[in-house]
């Protein structure tokens, strides 16, 4: 299937305050954010024409926002609005949404004081991130050879466009060896996260999960973990080290995008399929479906 190129498609975008055509959706090259990655966007989902945790969703926009020293001209609720009005103009009721704050081009330089703050949210529709056959099987992960740097190295709390580029240049590596995506450890070789994704293991029927001290802790992370204690599952969340993975039985990632996602290998690493992450996927799709 041709690729549709993100920036010549049908519909309407909400710009600056406004819901505008597709196409017209467009910013100066000496923006601040694509020279400094002075940026911060969201990732989120609808599920029968609501989108699932909106308001969290927002929220963290902000804060990613403010991390990055600078604050979002609206109101949390206006944006809530705005993304539930580009959910309705575009006959999205299942769709992916993606808000994003930038620095505009009033300053090109390291300093970016005076910039404007700019806000755009688009959506679209995305049925799954990996195949159906993939999710059954469980995902193959290559080990990344970039590390998640540390809160003083980075703004690591942030939903920060910056953090990405070591996760591209991990995806891109996992991608041309075979693999669907890469794992990554942390400035102290912890294991971290997946490029997109938070991680779980299942051990003697209990779920370990790194403590989320210097990458993102995913809505969806949480959202687990709250399924996972209602069906009385333990959950620890430690550091682990990556030699631990040796004796792990099962494991999966979360995340908007990925939602419960299967892991049948990870480097020379191989996991089941099994029932926790069968019955906390089954129980992901049920809450966000609202059934
Ligand atoms: N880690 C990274 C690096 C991510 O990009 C995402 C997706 N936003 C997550 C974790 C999962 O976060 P969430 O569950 O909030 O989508």
């Amino acid at each position: 299937m041709a690729l549709i190129p993100f920036d010549d498609r049908d519909g309407t975008i909400w710009f600056n305050g406004e819901l505008i055509p597709w196409r017209d959706a467009q910013i100066h090259v000496l923006s601040h954010a694509l020279h400094y990655a002075s940026a911060v966007f969201e990732g989120q989902r609808a599920y029968n024409d609501s989108i699932f945790k909106l308001e969290e969703h927002t929220e963290r926009l902000f804060n990613s926002a403010r991390i990055l020293d600078f604050e979002i001209p609206y109101t949390e609720a206006e944006i809530n609005e705005a993304c539930n009005q580009v959910k309705d103009a575009n006959g999205l009721t299942d769709g992916y949404f993606r808000p994003v704050a930038w620095r505009g081009p009033e300053m090109m330089g390291v300093s970016a004081q005076e910039t404007k703050i700019h806000v755009a949210i688009a959506g679209w529709e995305w049925p799954s991130y990996f195949s159906p056959e993939l999710r059954e099987k469980g995902i193959r992960l290559s080990m990344s050879e970039w590390r998640r740097p540390g809160p003083d190295s980075a703004p690591t709390k942030s939903k920060a466009a910056g953090l990405y580029m070591i996760c591209t240049l991990s995806k891109h590596a996992a991608e041309r060896d075979g693999y669907e995506d890469a794992l990554m450890l942390d400035y102290r070789g912890q294991v971290a996260e997946a490029t997109g994704a938070n991680v779980f293991f299942v051990l003697d029927g209990k779920i370990h999960t790194p403590t989320p001290d210097c990458f993102l802790d995913g809505i969806t992370r949480r959202t687990v973990i709250d399924l996972a204690k209602a069906r009385g599952y333990e959950i620890i969340e430690r550091a682990i080290m990556p030699e631990e993975m040796e004796g792990f039985e099962q494991c999966f990632l979360t995340g908007t995008a990925a939602e419960v996602t299967a892991v049948g290998e990870i480097g020379p690493y191989s996991f089941e399929v099994g029932e926790i992450t069968r019955n906390l996927r089954d129980d992901y799709e049920k809450l966000v479906r609202g059934e």
